[in-house]
């Protein structure tokens, strides 16, 4: 007969064995067998008890949680002792079409907000930062777009509690603006909007209000449940008001959280650095993360040796809510996997095993590379996703720095997926691979096996001795991602004078030519009265009934168009001669 046992999330060894029906001794023989040294008060979790009872053989029996039956696949948040309970920040995402300023935004609450100067005046770039507003706590996701806010609820990381959409006042809503709402409303998460730009001379902020208004936003101003901000992020104004309506709209849903229990949480961002090993930003949904925890996340587990916030200060614990980078992992968990604290480290590792289990057999939707690539094939246009290695933490940074500078005040940048300091290794192209970054390194080598993966996984490695050269060379590749100018240049003026033909694609006309030349293959612009009513392009030229490589001012000549429109071109009618250029950009430093 199959047997179902419900234990706690706890249970000491005495008690475990006597619901199994099993001698104590047995199941401590068990445990000391699986490296887990208890005796009979001492207390195993869960997942322990889990293992252990695959190991004696006692397959009819099944164990369950509580009252509810765990489901890995759809991570919920756990029923927690409510006397544990406690209001937690806010956690916001910040979302919105390309450039109505989004990461300008986020620079502005975080400048505004944060203290100065903190880790050596080094800003240390994490996925999310927490700000101070009237002596409470609001937690940004620091990675706009929605990929990755879905990515994470794909995850069933239930982290957002609020949609803040930028919606640039000068552009309005957007594509994109439109795809954050549906991402929101799907997610059943309260929306906020940011109407920035505001100082911008085309700015119309009715008609932003009107356009999301369509779009089932409606604003609270005119009577509807919408709260609308008018933000210059540029400027940094409206940024006090819009925390305080944070607050006062988040206020409502009750935000609670366990926040004395072991953690669990999610995470949002990990790279790889020589000396340090897996560098992890997580966010804890709930509980307390502390120093020394033993944690799984995704297929990773280890011991959480050093704890920050995210200034990069050290800290003994992080709760709810709050973002934290940690080290120890023995592995670099992939983004927006769940992270749980386990009470050995064998039940860790037999966590992180099962994780492995079930990504390999597919059952997870996207792996984190997926993901990454998600979110950067969105931005691939714009931004140059960069890894960078370096000999030393100052070169490292210094790098880093030059890298973040370039193209500051273009439509194109450079993002860092990952920093560290050591010789470039197989994690480091993984990551780069997944990232669809290219490698910069700067006075350290590629072994041999690594260059082979490289080129196996078609990841550009470059490596520099001279900082400025390497710089020039990210300077380059940020140049292919900038659009082309155009450059016109009028090469020849004539009157027409005679219509042979005008069809679709074709006209047959003659006229003298007033100024500078004709030549095949150059545009023409068709013009009545100074107003233009068609462009061509001219396929032959004849002089004296005969073809004529060009023609010049005070002669006659027949001309041969291809059109993509009829134009019904006349005599009198006048003739432009330019010749267009794509003309590659350089960016200004
Ligand atoms: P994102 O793509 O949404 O992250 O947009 P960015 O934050 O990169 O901003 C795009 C451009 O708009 C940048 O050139 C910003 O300087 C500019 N920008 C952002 N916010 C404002 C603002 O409030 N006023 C003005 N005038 N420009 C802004």
């Amino acid at each position: 007969m199959p047997k179902i046992v419900e234990i706690p999330d706890t249970i000491t060894v005495g008690e475990l064995a006597a619901k199994l029906d099993i001698e104590v001794i047995q199941l401590i023989t068990e445990l000391v067998k699986n490296g887990v040294m208890a005796t009979v008060n001492d207390s195993i979790d869960f997942e322990t008890a889990e293992i252990i009872l695959g190991e004696l053989d006692l397959e009819d029996t099944t164990l369950v949680r509580g009252e509810e039956e765990e489901t890995d696949d759809s991570p919920k948040r756990p029923e927690r002792d409510s006397q544990a309970e406690a209001d937690r920040p806010p956690v916001v995402a910040v979302m919105g079409h390309v450039d109505h300023g989004k990461t300008t935004l986020l620079d502005a609450i975080r400048d505004a907000k944060e203290v100065e100067g903190e880790a050596g005046g080094i800003t240390q770039h994490i996925s999310a930062y927490q700000v101070d507003h009237d002596g409470r706590s609001i937690t940004f996701l620091d990675t706009p777009g929605h990929e990755a806010f879905t990515s994470l609820r794909q995850h069933g990381a239930y982290l957002t509690d609020l949609v803040v959409l930028v919606v640039a006042a000068d552009d309005g809503v957007k594509p994109q603006t439109l795809e954050a709402i549906k991402y929101a409303e799907k997610a059943g998460v309260k929306i906020m909007v940011a109407i920035n730009k505001t100082d911008k001379t085309g700015a119309n902020v009715n008609r932003v209000m009107q356009e999301l208004a369509e779009n089932n936003l409606n604003p609270e101003a005119w009577g509807g449940d919408t709260v609308m901000v008018e933000v210059s992020a540029l400027k940094k104004q409206g940024i006090d008001k819009l925390l305080e309506m944070i607050l006062l709209v988040t206020d409502v849903e009750e935000l609670k959280a366990d926040s004395v229990g072991p953690a669990a949480g999610v995470v949002i961002e990990g790279h790889m650095e020589t000396g340090r090993g897996a560098v992890v930003t997580v966010l804890v949904e709930h509980g307390q993360l502390k120093k020394g925890d033993i944690i799984s996340a995704g297929q990773a587990f280890g011991k959480v040796r050093t704890l920050e916030d995210h200034t990069g200060e050290h800290i003994k614990s992080a709760g709810p809510s709050t973002p934290a980078t940690i080290t120890g992992l023995k592995l670099l968990p992939n983004f927006g996997v769940l992270f749980k604290v386990h009470a050995s480290e064998k039940a860790a590792k037999a966590e992180a095993d099962k994780n492995q289990l079930e990504s390999a057999s597919g059952q997870i939707a996207s792996t984190g590379s997926e993901l990454l690539a998600q979110i950067h094939k969105d931005r691939s246009s714009k931004e140059l996703p960069v890894l960078v290695k370096a000999d030393v933490r100052g070169s490292m940074t210094s790098v880093v720095d030059s890298l973040q500078a370039l193209g500051r005040d273009s439509e194109v940048s450079v993002r860092i997926v990952g920093s560290g300091v050591g010789s470039i290794k197989e994690s480091d192209i993984a990551q780069a691979s997944a990232g669809h970054a290219i490698i910069y390194g700067f006075n350290v080598d590629m072994p041999a096996n690594v260059k082979r993966s490289a080129l196996q996984e078609e990841v550009p490695v470059r490596l520099y001795k001279i900082i400025y050269e390497l710089i020039d060379n990210a300077k380059e590749e940020l140049e292919t991602l900038l659009e082309p100018d155009v450059v016109e240049e009028d090469i020849g003026r004539l009157i027409v004078k005679g219509v042979f033909k005008t069809t679709k694609s074709e006209i047959i006309c003659g006229g003298e030519v007033t100024k500078g030349k004709v030549k095949p293959g150059v545009l023409v612009k068709i013009l009545r009265d100074k107003e233009e009513i068609g462009q061509a392009v001219v396929s032959t030229v004849q002089k004296n009934q005969i073809e004529a490589e060009e023609v010049v001012k005070g002669e006659m000549c027949g001309l041969q168009l291809a059109t993509e429109v009829k134009v019904n071109i006349k005599e009198e009618d006048r003739l432009e001669f330019f010749t267009r250029e794509t003309v590659k950009r350089k960016l200004s430093r």
